[in-house]
């Protein structure tokens, strides 16, 4: 007898057994949705697995009613991969299953969402030029019809109505006279969204950049491929390596997967992917709609594409050749989700990988340490690329200690250090540009009274509040919590209330006056609403419509602008201070990053890094560009206090409104903890403590980490255990493994 387990769309951590009829034997397989009785009535479900047993006894088991599919709609090795996902991740089947499948291919609606089409033909060719000038000199419209299907025998009717700018009601007639006949067709897609992109063809490729090819090419060609690690200083032309690298994987007849960021993800970037493979690309990002995302989704699973570019979740597409998965930028921290399951997207790249033999390529300037260490282990492949492609240099990078350098126009203008304000002065003198960073948005930090020292704080969250200057007010960015700003420091009184703290707003409004010749622009997350704004932007400073482009880490990653030749860090430290052990990691990588932006045509780069910690270690890596040395240096620090990488990490935070029964709670499932994983060599379960953000929301927060050299059996385990927690209502808990953030 054979069974097949079954998820549906239930909040439950459980599968269901389901006998297979024989009529639906070959048919009902891994990764088909059925229809399966459920209590009394139906539901849809998936098939993760057939077995030949159940624990169920056998006569009690209900048959499934039928499938909606006639073939699987998720190819296995995807199943598999979520069943790995909710193992290691310590969720839920479901919630894995979720993470998989978008909720509009989930759901059972989907064949009513395709978009239906007319295809129009002639019926008679003969008898319509017949008549043809007739029609022509009464209803000219129609007349267009008719002569567009002399020329292609069939014609859609949105295309008709499209080219000849023509309404339904020509082509409606000429079918009732019996001219033409129309047949209903699926078609996925919209047919005009295809921008006109220029096609471009592969560039000879540099020495490194050739060896670097042959490395991956001959993974590709392998049937147990490695992971290479495509180390390349920004600017030395990784994406060339990719497209090309893509090109050797369609040729072997199999597909591929592009992730990037989605703060990466630009017109500019699908360009690159589009102008080589056209309409083999298929592109995936959060701002589709549902149908969109229906339809990219049917185009890859129906194999009318090859390559699926996309952020986190493109990492899902339902190819059933894999050979290619390249992860762009692997370093981001985007690439880990919020939400459970807080899966690295990086990560399960190599799992999926591995399970469907296809090579993985991780690409970065500045490869996350873990990454790095893979390769130290002798895990992973690296191919380097160590220079621009037409040996542009590297941009010096000075550091400069602003409690030296305060600008002399003092006062709050002493944020813009003597050496920026003249180099600055300098570019512009030139006609070059400039971009000023700053990791951090709104216009200050706090607001603070200079009379009396009063700091206006969020009470729920016992944090600053953000002031932003646009709008008068107070914005909690734990909570969200929006107030008015107040005109008199409700302290003392004192009207000279002031704003303290940096943002980019307060950059660009002292830019302004600093060199009011110059035409300054802004870009974060608070005045970029709209991908248009976002385009309209990128296109103003590429044209040279903007001389300084003021922005957060939006503007760090991917952009090449050619005339750029000074980036100003304009204070280093703001994420050097914050209990991280990967601090330094961050600080050090988004600093090369955004230093990348300069110097990208023909003249050098420069990066200025201001800061008021100049000798911490990071930033003495920066100034000489020493990426790997500060790797080493980090790594001897981490072995000793054994910090991933040499250890691997699980952090349980606990949440709620009353402390101190989170805290109770807390220490009661941390002693179930430590009793289960006692006789695991190398784990340790830790204290539970106030997380660094100890308020968010009102809800008091509680943390605990395991600390451990056998992550998978220890998650595994973890899993179970979490599952039968039962804890109360006040209080919420959630399990991040391998977390990213331990704030
Ligand atoms: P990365 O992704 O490593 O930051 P890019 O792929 O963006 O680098 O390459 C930087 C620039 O160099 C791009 O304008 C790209 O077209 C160009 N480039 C890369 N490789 C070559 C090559 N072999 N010949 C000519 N130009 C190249
Ligand atoms: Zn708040």
């Amino acid at each position: 007898m054979q069974f097949a387990r079954v998820v549906t769309d239930l909040a439950l951590d459980r599968t269901f057994d389901y006998k297979v009829p024989d009529h639906l034997q070959n048919i009902a397989v891994p990764g088909t949705r059925v229809k399966v009785p459920f209590g009394r009535t139906q539901k849809i479900g998936f098939i993760i697995e057939l077995t030949n047993t159940s624990d169920f006894p056998h006569h009690k088991i209900k048959p499934i009613h039928s499938v909606v599919d006639q073939k699987p709609l998720v190819p296995a090795s995807l199943i598999a991969l979520g069943e790995w996902i909710a193992k290691y991740y310590c969720c839920s089947i479901e919630q894995a299953i979720k993470v998989l499948l978008p909720g509009v291919i989930r759901s059972d609606k989907t064949s009513k969402k395709r978009k239906m089409h007319y295809v129009v033909k002639l019926v008679d060719r003969k008898k319509a030029q017949a008549n043809l000038e007739e029609i022509e000199s009464k209803k000219p419209k129609q007349a267009l019809v008719l002569k567009k299907l002399f020329q292609n025998g069939e014609v859609l009717q949105s295309v008709l109505r499209y080219e000849l700018s023509i309404t339904d009601s020509a082509i409606k007639t000429l079918e009732k006279n019996g001219y033409v006949t129309r047949e209903k067709v699926a078609v996925v897609g919209d047919l005009f969204e295809n921008e006109e992109v220029i096609p471009s063809n592969d560039l000879k490729l540099t020495g490194e950049q050739a060896d670097a090819l042959e490395m991956i090419n001959s993974e590709i060609s392998s049937s147990a491929p490695k992971v290479v690690l495509l180390n390349g200083v920004t600017g030395s032309g990784k994406t060339e390596v990719y497209l090309q690298a893509l090109r050797h994987c369609l040729a072997q007849g199999k597909e591929a997967i592009v992730l990037v960021p989605e703060i990466a993800l630009t017109p500019q970037t699908v360009e690159r992917f589009r102008s080589r493979f056209g309409n083999l690309v298929s592109v995936l990002h959060s701002g589709l709609t549902d149908r969109e995302r229906f339809d990219e989704w049917m185009k890859i699973h129906d194999k009318k594409v090859s390559i699926a570019v996309g952020a986190r979740s493109a990492l899902f597409a339902p190819f059933h050749n894999l050979g290619l998965i390249v992860v762009d930028e692997e370093h981001e921290s985007t690439y880990k989700q919020n939400d459970t399951p807080r899966y690295h997207a990086r990560d399960v790249a190599v799992v999926r990988g591995k399970i469907e033999k296809a090579t993985v390529i991780l690409g970065s300037a500045t490869p996350a340490f873990e990454t790095l260490y893979n390769v130290k282990q002798g895990k992973y492949l690296e191919a380097k690329l160590t220079e621009r492609h037409d040996g542009q240099v590297m941009p010096a990078v000075k550091i400069i200690n602003l409690k030296n350098e305060s600008s002399e126009l003092g006062g709050s203008y002493g944020i813009f250090s003597k050496t920026l304000v003249e180099d600055v002065y300098k570019c512009l003198n030139q006609g070059e540009q400039v971009i000023l960073f700053l990791n951090r948005r709104g216009f200050a930090t706090s607001l603070q009274c200079l009379k009396c020292g009063y700091v206006a704080q969020c009470e729920s969250c016992d944090k600053a509040y953000t002031y932003h200057q646009k709008f008068g007010q107070l914005i909690c960015h734990y909570c969200n919590d929006i107030k008015q700003a107040p005109k008199v420091c409700p302290s003392c009184q004192d009207r000279e209330i002031r704003f303290t703290g940096l943002g980019t707003e307060r950059i660009e409004e002292l830019a302004n006056k600093i060199f009011p010749k110059a035409t300054v622009a802004r870009m974060d997350s608070d005045t970029m609403s709209s991908d248009k704004d976002y385009k309209r932007v990128l296109n103003q400073f590429r044209s040279g419509k903007v001389d300084i482009l003021i922005g957060t880490q939006m503007i760090a990653k991917g952009l090449h602008f050619p005339n750029v030749t000074l980036v100003g860090v304009m204070l280093a430290d703001m994420g050097l201070h914050i209990p991280d052990f990967r601090a330094g990691e961050k600080t050090l990588q988004l600093i090369t990053q955004v230093a990348g932006r300069a110097g990208r045509g023909e003249v050098p780069g420069r990066v200025l890094v201001q800061t008021l910690s100049p000798f911490h270690p990071a930033l003495q890596h920066a100034k000489n560009n020493e990426y790997t040395p500060y790797f080493e240096e980090e790594m001897e620090a981490r072995e000793l206090f054994a910090l991933p990488p040499y250890s691997r990490m699980v952090l349980i935070n606990f949440k709620g409104l009353n402390p101190d029964l989170v805290l109770d709670t807390g220490r009661v499932l941390q002693k179930s903890l430590v009793e289960a994983f006692k006789t695991f060599e190398g784990t340790t379960v830790g204290q539970v403590t106030p997380s660094p953000m100890e308020k968010i929301a009102n809800n008091f927060r509680y943390q605990l980490s395991i600390r451990t050299n056998q992550i998978q059996k220890v998650s595994a385990i973890l899993r179970q255990i979490v599952v039968s927690w039962k804890l109360p209502k006040d209080v919420k808990f959630s399990v991040d493994v391998d977390p990213l953030s331990l704030m």
